[in-house]
């Protein structure tokens, strides 16, 4: 099988090396010369709204997927007259807006925070006056790790946040005091089954990623699985779908939702029997799902900004440094390394994650108790 690619980065990276054990073969579509999936495939360098490199990988591949959701949908539509395209454009437009994003959860029972749509200054007092403060301005589209955001906690951080956002289209949300962050990953095939994998217990700082654990028998799994399930039947969706929750008490409120392969679930290439990316790959060539059950309890930690030696994490049982071959800069993901459980006591583990976090320079969460 032949499988075109939009996009170029570490998630495409990923993808193609756990199609190639499969026989697969890999092109990326992506503007950026140094992409680091390139070493994994052909490069089509060249803008996605390029009509000739489209039809390059259109006559090329068997099928294309996409590694993140803010490649213009004009682009992916373009692409399905040519070529069957896997998230359908209508998967990638149900989580492109967050405004209507929100609807849609709210349409088939998954609860989201509060939210109102802000249309102009004048529209943000009077979101305010409905949601209340705290509260956060996100732009409706294209914003990622925690970009596109303004966070509102008293009447004067109004002054100013429509423009500190873009003057764009966005929507205000009640701030939600949640226990955890937690994402839930499941694979559904062209014939309709779906895997699950278990919950992933998410950490952030500065609005981006920072540790992952997988979760397996949480409380929360059953309700998890029941609205990432209500989401893709509802989108007769084919691949990987991440969908990020609040947990609040028993309640779960859903975030957003990214119709691809998602760094919550990177845990999975040593953690879980089958990958995300492998199952991700596998739905969309329409082969057989992989199990998504655990090898062991597990974490990943990103590496953001800079990598730490390798040898300083290959010094620590059972971790194993993801390199993704991309130029250290702050704020960019270069990175992660999973620690799994396989063999080691819990006291172990626990050990080992603290020693990791602290080779990322996580100190407040090296410091934290993380429950395991
Ligand atoms: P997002 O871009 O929507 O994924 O937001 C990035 C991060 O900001 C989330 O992972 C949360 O840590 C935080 N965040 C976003 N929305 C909310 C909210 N409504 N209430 C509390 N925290 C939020």
């Amino acid at each position: 099988m032949k499988v075109g690619v939009l996009g170029g980065g570490q998630l495409a990276q990923m993808m193609a090396q756990a199609g190639a054990p499969l026989g697969m073969e890999f092109m990326f579509l992506c503007p950026e010369a140094d992409a680091c999936a390139a070493p994994f495939g052909q490069l089509l360098c060249a803008n996605y709204d390029d009509e000739i490199a489209q039809q390059q990988l259109a006559d090329w591949a068997d099928v294309v997927t996409y590694e993140f959701e803010n490649i213009p949908l004009a682009t992916v539509e373009s692409l399905e007259r040519k070529i069957l395209v896997l998230p359908t454009s209508a998967a990638l437009a149900a989580g492109s807006d967050r405004l209507n994003e929100k609807h849609g959860f709210q349409a088939l029972g998954v609860s989201t925070a509060n939210f109102s749509a802000v249309d102009s200054a004048a529209d943000l007092a009077e979101a305010v006056g409905h949601i209340g403060l705290p509260a956060i301005l996100k732009t409706r589209t294209e914003g990622y790790d925690g970009k596109g955001q303004a966070v509102l906690r008293d009447t004067a951080d109004l002054q100013g946040a429509w423009e500190r956002v873009g003057a764009r289209p966005c929507i205000l949300e009640s701030m939600v005091p949640f226990e955890r962050e937690l994402s839930i990953i499941a694979v559904r095939s062209r014939a309709g089954d779906i895997h699950f994998y278990p919950v992933s217990e998410n950490h952030h700082r500065e609005g981006i990623l920072r540790l992952s654990l997988s979760r397996p028998g949480d409380p929360m799994q059953a309700p998890a699985e029941q609205a990432i399930r209500r989401i893709m039947e509802k989108l007769d969706y084919v691949g990987v779908l991440a969908l990020e929750l609040f947990q609040l008490g028993d309640q779960l409120l859903a975030n957003e939702m990214a119709p691809r392969v998602h760094n919550t679930g990177h845990w999975t290439i040593e953690g879980a029997q089958t990958s995300q990316f492998e199952n991700h790959v596998r739905a969309v060539c329409d082969m057989p799902l992989g199990d998504t059950s655990i090898v062991a309890p597990s974490a990943m930690v990103n590496l953001i900004g800079q990598l730490p030696k390798e040898e300083d994490i290959r010094a620590v049982p059972s971790a194993v440094p993801h390199f993704y071959g991309k130029a250290e800069r702050p704020g960019r993901k270069v990175g992660h390394i999973t620690l799994t459980r396989e063999g080691s006591s819990p006291e172990e583990f626990s050990q080992g994650l603290r020693q990791l976090l602290l080779l990322a320079g996580e100190t407040g969460l090296a410091e934290a108790d993380l429950g395991i």
